[in-house]
């Protein structure tokens, strides 16, 4: 059984690693012929666009999923006329617009910033007035990892913004002083089974998640409960099939929905070795339409991201509890070369663990002060 998967870094690599177990083969397709998944899988060089590409690609596959969620919808949609696509073209449509993932959220009561589309400079002022200062631009659309997006605290900010407006669809979000960003991930089957793991503490550097904490240190039931509950009601709402994540501000203690991804998810990466099941394999079984297993943590994780450069890989694995997952990608700033999971059986155990780990780590853009600090993070 092969399954096609658009996109070929390192997502799609991870599904392939949890896939071999089940019996399953992969086929990727990713127009740079630098794609990671080439070491390990059958891989398609070809641009999303290209029709006959496609066609040739989705030839005895058993399915088609995604692990890059700015693949064109178009060929998300003729890939459906030819084979199953999962998660539905519609959940990637939404996903790739913050306006349109913002009403949605709104439609289906799911609590988000007040937010107003803009798309010229009288449209800026009047959502600046009626949103306050300070407020975050965006693009809606083809934005990631905090590019195509200013803060705008002043009118002079204001000014300045509306007199280099680019000529794309924006929308402007009220500033919310969160105290911490949350996410979860849920994963529904194609027969409608559905399961949701703990959300994660997620910490940036420069817009990338840096380090994510799982389950998320102080995790309160109504806080869970209120990520499930918005969980729920987007995945019936798309008939969603496969892994969805959603990432959330929290504050005064209540949940803001952000923006959700359709597919597996970099802060669901401690999955692999400090949950039951990890997030690769339950979005496999998902659009198999198979059982899913248990989401269920076994212990208490941080995920660190390798950004741009990477550790001596012995010195790492001389730390207890420590797994390294290098993606085979050439090193380039801002790049992410791979990740390290520690996992413990206490909070206590992990930042132990975590101050053991070599110099590298700690740097200040690493944010281990809030692992090993907890209250720390939440002090602001
Ligand atoms: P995004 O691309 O929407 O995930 O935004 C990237 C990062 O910018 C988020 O992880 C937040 O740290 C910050 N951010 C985005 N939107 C807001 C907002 N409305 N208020 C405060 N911070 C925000």
């Amino acid at each position: 059984m092969t399954i096609g998967i658009l996109g070929g870094g390192q997502l799609g690599y991870m599904l392939a690693l949890a896939g071999y177990p089940l019996g399953l083969h992969f086929r990727f397709l990713d127009p740079s012929p630098e794609a990671p998944v080439g070491r390990i899988a059958q891989r398609v060089t070809a641009d999303y666009t290209d029709q006959l590409a496609l066609e040739k690609f989705s030839s005895g596959l058993e399915l088609v999923t995604y692990e890059f969620e700015n693949v064109p919808v178009e060929a998300a949609k003729f890939l459906a006329e030819h084979v199953p696509v999962y998660p539905p073209p519609a959940a990637l449509e939404t996903a790739q617009d913050r306006l349109a993932e913002k009403d949605l959220f709104r439609k289906l009561g799911i609590a988000t910033t007040e937010f107003a589309p803009v798309s010229n400079p009288s449209e800026l002022d009047a959502a600046a007035k009626a949103l306050g200062l300070p407020a975050v631009l965006k693009t809606s659309r083809l934005g990631y990892d905090g590019k195509g997006q200013s803060i705008l605290r002043t009118a002079q900010d204001v000014a300045n913004a509306k007199s280099e407006l680019p000529p794309v669809k924006l929308i402007l979000e009220r500033f919310v002083p969160f105290t911490r960003e949350l996410s979860v991930l849920a994963v529904r089957s194609r027969n409608g089974e559905t399961a949701i793991y703990p959300l994660v503490e997620n910490h940036h550097r420069s817009g990338i998640l840096r380090l994510s904490l799982a389950p998320a240190p102080r995790l309160e039931p109504p806080i869970q409960r209120a990520a499930e509950k918005a969980a729920h009601r987007i995945l019936e709402s798309l008939k969603y099939v496969g892994v969805l994540a959603i990432e959330f501000f929290e504050h005064q203690g209540e949940l803001l929905a952000n923006e959700m991804a359709p597919r597996v998810h970099n802060s669901g990466h401690w999955t692999i070795e400090g949950a039951v099941t990890s997030q690769f394999e339950n979005h496999l079984r998902a659009v198999l339409g198979m059982p899913l297993g248990s989401t269920g943590p076994a212990g208490y994780c941080a995920m660190l991201n390798l950004i741009g450069d990477l550790p001596e890989s012995s010195e790492v694995l001389a730390v207890p509890d420590t797994h390294l997952h290098l993606y085979g990608k050439s090193p380039r700033p801002g790049r992410k070369l791979g990740h390290v999971t520690l996992r413990a059986a206490s909070p206590e155990r992990l930042a132990l663990r975590l101050s053991e780990l070599p110099a590298f780590f700690h740097r200040h853009d690493f944010c281990l002060d809030a692992a090993l600090a907890p209250s720390a993070s939440l002090r602001s």
